[in-house]
């Protein structure tokens, strides 16, 4: 039996709160309960949003709450080529396309679709796709590239869920529905998702499954509002031949107004909470783990 390896993925675009704290505190304790290992790894793929300040931050704080992790850390920005690669092997497979549309131009085609009965959004409430550049020729699209234009390469999903079939998945945890056990993958719900774009060669979907792969995860345990984000990691795994982990979502950590914590509320934040005198037995109790 191979042991197990339980991983904490946090983005250094913010200070860690509470809802970070239950995260990593309930990896670790399932990662020892289980006899395995706990991973850090820190996704940094958005250049502009992530500062080193906050990446220390996250030491410091998981420090101070008493986990230790292995090293080295993965970083996302120092694998690029990776998720190139698994681009490469998605476009050899023909499944992957470049869009060129702006954002005011998809806002204009989502607004001209909604006018026709409400167009559907995916599960972050984001309007799908809703334009034609997979119909583009290649040689348009070529044209297009070569003159630097911006775009995103967008994954046809019709076209990929055809590839791989129905897939499934092992929930340990609870979806947002109650979902558990054995849960049907519904990755046709995010339309053609963006996968990269012209200067970000991964997304956060790309990278997670792949790391998750490269570290050998076995246990993926993170918060409910990714659950319906695991359709599509299911969907790249199949695609890729990647081995499919057990997944467990957990509930969030709401503030007094039942909303999820942000990274910019102070009253929720690990440093101001160390500031004001709390331990890490607190931070415990406080997520419901207490001992
Ligand atoms: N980096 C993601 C976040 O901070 C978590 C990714 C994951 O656990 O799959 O929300």
């Amino acid at each position: 039996m191979h042991t197990r390896v339980f991983r904490f993925a946090p983005s250094p675009n913010g200070y860690l709160h509470l809802g970070h704290a239950y995260s990593v505190l309930l990896n670790d304790d399932m990662a020892r309960e289980a006899g395995g290992r706990l991973l850090l790894r820190i996704e940094d793929i958005d250049a502009w949003r992530c500062r080193p300040e906050y990446e220390a931050g996250i030491y410091q704080d998981l420090g101070w709450l008493g986990l230790s992790w292995q090293e080295p850390v993965r970083r996302q920005s120092e694998h690029f080529d990776d998720y190139r690669a698994a681009l490469a092997k998605l476009d050899a497979q023909g499944l992957i396309y470049p869009s060129f549309e702006s954002r005011s131009e998809l806002s204009a085609l989502v607004a001209e679709r909604d006018r026709l009965g409400r167009w559907p959004r995916d599960p972050d409430g984001v309007p799908l796709y809703p334009g034609r550049a997979r119909k583009l020729s290649p040689a348009e699209r070529e044209r297009r590239r070569r003159a630097g234009e911006p775009f995103a390469l967008r994954l046809a999903i019709d076209a990929a869920v055809a590839r791989v079939g129905v897939l499934t998945w092992t929930e340990t945890g609870m979806g947002p529905q109650g979902q558990t056990g054995l849960v049907t993958a519904a990755p046709q719900m995010w339309g053609d998702v963006v996968l990269a774009r012209k200067e970000a060669p991964t997304s956060y979907h790309l990278a997670v499954v792949i790391d998750d792969a490269f570290q050998g995860v076995s246990d993926v345990v993170r918060g409910q509002d990714l659950f319906w984000a695991t359709s599509i990691h299911r969907l790249l795994q199949a695609l890729l031949g990647l081995p499919e982990p057990i997944y467990h979502h957990h509930r969030l950590i709401l503030d007094s107004g039942g909303r999820k914590l942000s990274k910019s509320t102070q009253a929720t934040g690990l440093r101001e909470l160390r500031a004001a005198g709390a331990t890490a037995a607190d931070i415990r109790r406080m997520v419901g783990l207490g001992r």
